[in-house]
């Protein structure tokens, strides 16, 4: 096996380049995986484009990339599972598993983590568009046979809309509305109807994107900046949404939320903002009993996120707009940067 390989490495702002780079040498506990699919996401544009995703600014060239199947190439002495040969979707987030927050179950919000081909750490940790990756056993999850490459490369962002709905609390029988039809505000609205929304709609300004989320299954498709707007949704459902999952980051978004939102409502944040500090009616938390939580990455969930789309309950495949060679990662960078006619783009490492 050679001692070198290929990796999406981002040098600076718009600077991606493949480069060759050593291949890792396994450590105890861990595996060495054979990448063959990876997705481009939100953090990934942003890192591409402006150096920095939310709080998270780059300091040193990287490695982009987390959400990525492969092959189980190689494991070190003592582990049994996965076992080498094995297709496998990998948990990007790596927790240290003995911190109160690991313990507590709440591993997402571990005080230790390392997460895949983020800037969240400095240096910044490398990611996954590279041929082989190294991460522990626990990391990596059996892919069956209905689940190919791509589609379990879509299994790391569904994990962030399965989780944002567990952080609202049941969705059987409610009002969902998602604010922003991104990867996110899509696979969230596709999530809430499989957990048993009633109603599901999803706000963007694009009208291509509008399109998209009723062809994945949004009973509706609103323009937020339509006159119509709040007209729209007390036609939709009477006196406001249940919940509300805010998916765009955009502030305008967030402030509309709270107006669209029914009284004891439920609004959960997963969209990242670019500006630190914005602006909100905070007085309707009080007097309307709303709940404005956040929801971070993934907790338990990836299980389940697979039997889902195993099952064939979800389909995630016509998120999959396009898929480049990894020679070509700067194209597929810059492509993913479109905000209309592209959902997800991904990179083909085999
Ligand atoms: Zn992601
Ligand atoms: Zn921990």
């Amino acid at each position: 096996m050679s001692k070198t390989m290929l990796a999406a490495v981002l040098h600076g702002i718009k600077d991606l380049r493949v480069d060759e780079r050593p291949v890792p040498e396994l450590e105890p506990g861990q595996v060495l995986v054979r990448v063959r699919r990876g997705g481009i996401c939100g953090s990934d544009v942003h890192y591409f484009q402006e150096g920095r995703f939310g709080s998270f600014a780059v300091t040193a060239p990287f490695v982009l990339g987390h959400e990525v199947t492969g092959e189980v190439w190689a494991v070190s002495d003592g582990v049994s599972q996965p076992a080498v040969g094995q297709r496998v979707v990998v948990n990007p987030a790596r927790q240290c598993g003995h911190c109160d927050y690991c313990r507590s179950g709440r591993g997402n919000l571990c005080r230790n983590v390392r997460m895949l081909g983020s800037a969240s750490t400095k240096p910044p940790t490398h990611g996954g568009f590279s041929e082989y990756l190294l991460v522990g056993a626990e990391q990596c999850f059996p892919l069956p046979p209905q689940i190919d490459d791509g589609l379990g490369a879509m299994l790391e962002p569904f994990a962030v809309a399965l989780h944002a709905l567990k952080r609202a609390g049941s969705v059987a029988g409610k009002q969902v509305l998602v604010t922003g039809g991104g990867p996110i505000g899509l696979l969230t609205a596709i999530a809430a109807r499989a957990c048993g929304a009633t109603t599901v709609a999803v706000t963007d300004p694009e009208a291509e994107r509008r399109r998209m989320a009723v062809q994945v299954g949004a009973d509706s498709a609103l323009d937020p900046t339509d006159a119509s707007f709040k007209d729209q949704v007390t036609a939709l459902t009477g006196d406001g949404f249940d919940l509300l999952f805010e998916a765009s980051g955009a502030p305008p978004a967030l402030k509309q939320a709270f107006e669209v939102v029914r009284r004891g409502g439920t609004l959960v944040q997963i969209g990242v903002f670019s500006a630190p500090e914005i602006a909100l009616p905070v007085n309707q938390l009080l007097v309307r009993e709303l709940q404005f939580v956040g929801s971070f990455r993934y907790g338990n969930v990836w299980e389940e996120a697979i039997r889902l789309v195993a099952s064939g309950r979800v389909n995630l495949q016509p998120l999959i707009s396009r898929v480049f060679p990894l020679r070509q990662a700067a194209d597929a960078l810059a492509l993913a940067c479109a905000k209309t006619g592209v959902v997800k783009v991904q990179l083909d490492l085999l």
